[in-house]
């Protein structure tokens, strides 16, 4: 066996034991009694330790060492030279972090999730804020350790959007936030009022179950490849190219909860259905950032999803599926109803103009939590505060505040910012695309997909980690990330919608 094979092997030991993680999390999301919970927790913070150990094992560094000198390297193509890359950049990483740390975070992220289940149905934050406070101590710890340039919560952001920087990213997003806050004041303002009332009418349950299934297949979700689950938090999880396992939760009076958390997961689950299987459980297999991932899952939720000429094909088809509640309702009231702008408490359930005021107050609150400025205890007031400030409403308890989100129980912090990447990285793929194919809209308008789809699969999905974000987003659209094309999306989208003047 070649070098080379031989550390693909040790590759794909701990790829593979990392899979293994990721279904004990998903059956913890989805199949577990609550009385699991400790030996799960148990479980996890094995696994994730004896990951630990492979990924840090002096034959790994052997192995990467002896890869690393050119005599070898000349020998190996990019793909091969690119996972060489990218596992010696987490070996490196790894290194830094001792073990018995790594499987204290898993513990505690085990432990404190329950803990904030119960603190969130209770909606007391009191109950919750020692966990948090461990959590913090455990990732600041973990950041130190990790190293960084210029602030601490570079380190975090690395595990989660690698390349990205506070100093980037505040700059990404103050001019999102300048083009964004005064079109929702002028959107908030505007005369024109959307009544989404037909979307709180009776949706049996199954059949919003069977009408989601019909639109992922034809978005080219493979379910022979993948499935979907119910689970409190929706979700995407992959274990390989060939067993990709999706989530939604549904509410009879509220069929955009399981439609387009269908679509948006399924968005996910086409980039992890859309990668390499030759390469799978190695680094040219695996998606480049969460931003990335982020991004396919909001261009079919809702570029593509909460389109007008998306429901010209699927509204008669609805109309057939739920007569009573959508028997009479015009492509026009839909379209309407599903874009209506609402200044909300709860991020998962915004709209996509106030979605992204959500991420701005997660980030400004982490960034101070790590900067020391902000104190847990006063979180619920802070958040309180920001949320007046930016949105003019004020949650009436920690529930539909401070505690209505699971990553911070987690230990997720730099995750929230790459949701808003997501649609800033969507928005310019989009634009490329719709140079790129042919009559686009006009296939979005029959149901035809497949163009799109093999679209991202040869652009983005194949590519593994080859490239990184920055280079990938490059290559694709020719420009660097910037907010310009989501805010121009936005504000032609919502400018019609609330006749804005321009
Ligand atoms: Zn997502």
């Amino acid at each position: 066996m070649s070098l080379y094979d031989t550390f693909i092997q040790k590759v794909r030991e701990i790829k593979n034991l990392q899979s293994v993680n990721s279904l004990l999390e998903w059956d913890q999301e989805t199949m577990m009694p609550p009385k699991g919970i400790e030996y799960r927790a148990a479980q996890l913070a094995l696994i994730s330790g004896i990951v630990h150990e492979k990924l840090t094992s002096d034959e790994l560094g052997e192995l990467l060492d002896k890869l690393s000198s050119p005599s070898e390297l000349d020998g190996l193509d990019e793909l091969k030279r690119a996972n060489i890359r990218e596992i010696r950049r987490e070996f490196e990483k790894a290194k830094k972090l001792p073990t018995e740390l790594v499987k204290e975070i898993a513990e505690t992220a085990s432990l404190s999730q329950n803990a904030w289940v119960k603190a969130r149905r209770e909606s007391r934050f009191g109950d919750f804020s020692l966990w948090l406070t461990k959590m913090l101590k455990l990732k600041t710890q973990a950041a130190r350790m990790i190293g960084y340039k210029e602030h601490i919560y570079d380190a975090l952001l690395d595990d989660y959007e690698p390349g990205a920087t506070v100093g980037k990213i505040k700059v990404i997003l103050g001019d999102l936030k300048d083009g964004l806050v005064p079109l929702i004041r002028e959107v908030l303002s505007s005369k024109v009022a959307l009544d989404d009332s037909i979307l709180h009418r009776d949706y049996d349950v199954s059949r919003q179950k069977e009408f989601g299934t019909k639109i992922l297949q034809d978005m080219g979700f493979d379910f022979e490849a993948g499935r979907i689950d119910i689970s409190a938090h929706p979700f995407c999880t992959s274990f390989a190219p060939g067993d990709v396992r999706l989530t939604t939760r549904y509410g009879a009076n509220d069929p955009k909860m399981a439609l387009f958390g269908m679509i948006h997961e399924a968005g996910h689950g086409l980039y992890e259905q859309g990668l390499a299987p030759e390469h799978h459980h190695t680094p040219m297999a695996d998606s480049i950032s969460l931003g990335i991932h982020e991004s396919q899952s909001r261009l079919w939720e809702n570029m593509i999803g909460r389109s007008r000429l998306f429901w010209q094909h699927y509204l008669p088809k609805a109309r057939e599926t739920f007569p009573k509640s959508l028997s009479g309702v015009g492509l026009d009231d839909f379209y309407r109803a599903i874009n209506r702008v609402t200044p909300s408490f709860i991020r998962v359930e915004a709209d996509e103009l106030t979605y992204n005021i959500h991420i701005l107050i997660r980030f400004e609150i982490e960034t101070g939590l790590f900067e020391g400025v902000i104190q847990v205890d006063d979180l619920p007031k802070i958040w309180n505060r920001k949320v007046e400030e930016y949105l003019g409403i004020v949650p009436p308890n920690d529930r539909e505040g401070v505690l209505q989100d699971i990553h911070w129980a987690l230990g997720l912090f730099g995750y929230f910012p790459t949701y808003t990447l997501g649609n800033l990285y969507a928005a310019q793929f989009l634009r490329r695309a719709e140079k790129d194919i042919s009559d686009f809209w006009g296939k979005v308008s029959g149901g035809q997909f497949s163009d799109l789809k093999n679209w991202l699969n040869t652009n983005i999905h194949r590519h593994g980690r080859l490239y990184s974000a920055d280079d990938l987003v490059r290559r694709v659209t020719g420009e660097t990330l910037n907010a310009k094309h989501f805010l121009g999306y936005l504000q032609n989208k919502f400018g019609e919608l609330y006749r804005l003047s321009s």
